[in-house]
């Protein structure tokens, strides 16, 4: 089954004016010349100027959100409704980021109501699951990461989850420097899809699994030609644009 790669980039809170753009404009150099899919999930307050840039520049870079609010709409101050990303015209959103689950708490229960709203609202949502070191030392990485799936797949059905996207990123190795042994990755990403194709079918097998966890220009190679390894999502190396172009490279 030849799945269609991707390079995705998380900003996270990093970007200004002057750097979205110039990172935008070489990327969008890459992305219009490979077979890969580029994306690049921006700060909120920067995707009206990069959805923009990317239409004058006739980019094919994908612009994404990194989060949004499990509400349609509300008093829900500072908060971003899925309805609202559409509008400005985005396509792809990020949800349960390692960040968004430690830091600001986020269950597995509320996770999967961002990703039952991203598709209410016709995005694509960008599943992020991963284990904590803690988990992995305790030989829990499979229960949690297929719990991390369960909860979602327990609201919207396993074959639309599979139409999304899944994010494997062992937290461990998220902005760390570690970055899980192809390997390691691999073993993951073979159980998850064994998974998905045990409740759902072969529907997984389209399925794009990503691994990310401090994937940078030396490693992505490798670890992007594990047959269950469909691209990465990248945080630090994704704002350096030789970096970011050569893993777009990679995943061509
Ligand atoms: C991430 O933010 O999803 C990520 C994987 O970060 P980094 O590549 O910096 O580890």
């Amino acid at each position: 089954m030849s799945r269609v790669k991707i390079a995705a980039g998380n900003w996270k809170m990093h970007g200004s004016l002057e750097m979205n753009a110039s990172l935008l404009e070489s990327f969008t150099t890459s992305a219009n010349t490979t077979d890969c899919e580029v994306m690049i999930f921006a700060p909120s307050l920067y995707l009206d100027q990069m959805l923009s840039l990317a239409m004058e520049m006739d980019s094919s870079v994908i612009i994404g959100a990194q989060n949004m609010s499990e509400h349609s709409g509300g008093a829900y101050t500072g908060e971003i409704s899925g309805g609202m990303l559409v509008d400005l015209g985005c396509s792809h959103v990020l949800v349960g980021h390692s960040e968004r689950r430690s830091i600001y708490h986020e269950s597995n229960e509320v996770v999967a109501q961002k990703f039952a709203t991203a598709l209410e609202n016709g995005l694509k949502p960008v599943l992020c699951i991963g284990e904590t070191l803690e988990e992995r030392q305790a030989g829990q990485t499979m229960a949690v990461v297929l719990g991390q799936i369960d909860a979602v797949a327990n609201v919207v059905g396993y074959e639309t989850l599979c139409e999304a996207i899944v994010a494997y990123e062992p937290v461990w190795a998220i902005g760390t420097g570690q970055t899980a042994t192809p390997d390691q990755a691999q073993e993951v990403h073979e159980q998850i899809r064994a998974h998905l194709k045990e409740q759902a079918g072969t529907i997984a097998d389209s399925t794009r699994l990503l691994y990310g966890g401090s994937v940078n220009e030396s490693n992505a190679d490798e670890l992007f030609a594990m047959a269950d390894i469909d691209g990465g999502l990248v945080g630090g190396a994704s704002l350096k644009a030789d970096s970011f172009n050569a893993i777009i490279k990679a995943a061509g």
